[in-house]
Formats: structure tokens, C-alpha cells, sequence
């Protein structure tokens, strides 16, 4: 009997696999080459930045294990020289499983670099709203971890990362390859769509709103931009999402004001230009709920 459950159990555990990977068969991975060695990966999940050059590969997120070996392909096929070796470091700009959980497939062989709260998080169960998540197996943690800010010399590029707290998560970097001119805003940046804002993790919309002041500080003019999800897109992309952000956040605000309920803030929606930006994940009755909460719930420093 107890064989009997233990093959029903380990059926189960399969079927649960087979249909997890499945689920990645009809994914298109496609790369497209930005500037100086770097190139940008659309699949499922967080967009991936690229470096490849002599000394190798550098990756910023990895997406779903499934598409591991798709990624890996696409890059080799962008840069035949060096395209086909493992990656040497791979960057996580923050936990969230469709930017980390490539690092199960290429964490063994790689630095994985992230901020401390970032490894914090992937050693543990982490639960949000809809689903619960299993801490990596220790391989896929990040090895290198730093607070707020630090540099990687590779490939004759310089990568910057720094650390942007209580934005999307808790351990947002928000990585700028220097020589390239190209920025990869993690999930600080949602390209065409309204932002999903991690409260649960530590996020904040006033912190998401710092860091991309922050960032167009330091960017030059000419840097092309990736963001978590959503198309390529540079300095101009950047600043038309933060004058969206503004505004319905001081609309959000004005409402606490009058005082609104958050319902009260739903019902009375927000400008018609904006409805576009409602997605399958993120629409606009969940958008300003999460900016309702950011702006009732945040410290006082940050209001
Ligand atoms: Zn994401
Ligand atoms: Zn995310």
C-alpha cells in the first residue's frame, strides 16, 4: 500500500513537472543585439540583458529553467566565438522567480551577483498574494552579494550596479553597462504597461519613482534602456512612463486627501489615456490599488 502511494505520489510529482515544462514548449526565445556586446533576450518572463565579448557571457536574469538551453542557443547563435560557454556571471536585478529561476541551470557554473536582500529572499519561502515559493537549492543562490552599489570589470566593459531600495522589491539593482551606454531597469521599468509594484517584497511606487529620477540622472541622453518587461527603449521611454507614474500617483494622492476609500479610488478609475496600459496581470483596478496602499501604508519619509 504504501509502494502503491509512493508511485501515485511520484506520478504526481512528474505529471506536475512534465506540464511546468509544457508550458515553456511553445516559447519563442528571440535575442536582438543593442550596442557594444550587449543584447537583449524577449522569452517568458523578465527580459535578460547580454554581454558577450573575449572573456565570455554575462547575463542579467535568466527567466524560467525550461528555456535554459533556448537562451543559451540564441546567444551562441548572436556570437558563435563565444555564445556557446557558460555564462560567468549572471546578475539577478531582484528575486522575483521570471528573472531568477534560470539560475538553477546556469548558478552552478556561474558568480550569481545580486543585493544581500536578494539572497535573503531566495533562501527562503517567499509568498505572494496568488502563489508560494520554494527557496533555490544553494547552487542557484547568488554568491556575490553587495548593499549599494558595485562594479564588474569583464569583456572590457564596465557593469554598475546599484542598489535602489524599496522600489519594485526590496533589492532592486538596476544594472548600467557603461561603455555600451545601455541601462537594464530590472522591474523598475514596465515598457508600455502599468507596473506591478511588490509591496509584499518591500516595494514602494515612491521608491520606483526615486530610482528612475536617479537613473536619468546618471544615464546619458543616447542609452538604450531595457526594461523587466516590455520592448527596448531609451532615456525618452523612460521619462514619458515617470510622467505617467507622477501623474496618477498625485491623482491617487489628492484622493486620499478629499478621503477616498481605496474602493472610492477604484470606482473613480483614471484618465481614459492610461487605459491601454491595463494588462493581463496589472489592470487598472489592481494599479491603483497598489498605489492607494503604497501611499497610506508607506513610512512617513517616503510619502
Ligand atoms: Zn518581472
Ligand atoms: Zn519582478
Amino acid at each position: 500500500m504504501a509502494q502503491r502511494l509512493l508511485l501515485a505520489l511520484l506520478a504526481l510529482t512528474l505529471t506536475a513537472t512534465a506540464s511546468w515544462s509544457a508550458r515553456f514548449d511553445d516559447v519563442k526565445v528571440e535575442l536582438k543585439t543593442l550596442r557594444g556586446g550587449v543584447h537583449m533576450i524577449t522569452g517568458a518572463g523578465g527580459n535578460i540583458g547580454v554581454l558577450t565579448g573575449p572573456d565570455g557571457l554575462l547575463l542579467v536574469d535568466d527567466q524560467f529553467v525550461p528555456l535554459a538551453e533556448k537562451i543559451q542557443a540564441v546567444i551562441a547563435k548572436a556570437d558563435p566565438k563565444h555564445g556557446a560557454t557558460a555564462p560567468h556571471y549572471v546578475l539577478n536585478t531582484h528575486w522575483h522567480a521570471d528573472h531568477t529561476s534560470g539560475n538553477v541551470h546556469f548558478g552552478p557554473r556561474a558568480e550569481v551577483v545580486a543585493h544581500h536582500n536578494v539572497r535573503e529572499r531566495l533562501s527562503k519561502i517567499q509568498r505572494l498574494p496568488r502563489k508560494t515559493y520554494q527557496p533555490l537549492p544553494k547552487t542557484a543562490l547568488p554568491d556575490v552579494t553587495y548593499q549599494s552599489d558595485m562594479a564588474i570589470h569583464f569583456n572590457g566593459e564596465t557593469i554598475r550596479l546599484r542598489h535602489y531600495p524599496n522600489a519594485h522589491t526590496d533589492g532592486d539593482s538596476v544594472v548600467f553597462f557603461v561603455n555600451a551606454q545601455v541601462v537594464h531597469m530590472g522591474d523598475i521599468f514596465f515598457e508600455g504597461r502599468f507596473p506591478f509594484v511588490d509591496l509584499e517584497s518591500g516595494g514602494s511606487i515612491q521608491g520606483v519613482i526615486a530610482a528612475i529620477e536617479d537613473v536619468l540622472k546618471r544615464a546619458p541622453k543616447e542609452a538604450i534602456v531595457i526594461p523587466g518587461h516590455g520592448p527596448a527603449s531609451n532615456i525618452a521611454g523612460l521619462e514619458r512612463y515617470l510622467g505617467m507614474l507622477k501623474e496618477t500617483v498625485g491623482l491617487i494622492r489628492s484622493r486620499i486627501a478629499e478621503g477616498a476609500s481605496e474602493d472610492d479610488a477604484v470606482n473613480a478609475g483614471l484618465p481614459k489615456k492610461y487605459g491601454w496600459l491595463s494588462w493581463e496581470f496589472i489592470s487598472t483596478e489592481k494599479y491603483v490599488r497598489a498605489l492607494y496602499r503604497s501611499l497610506v501604508e508607506a513610512p512617513e519619509t517616503l510619502r
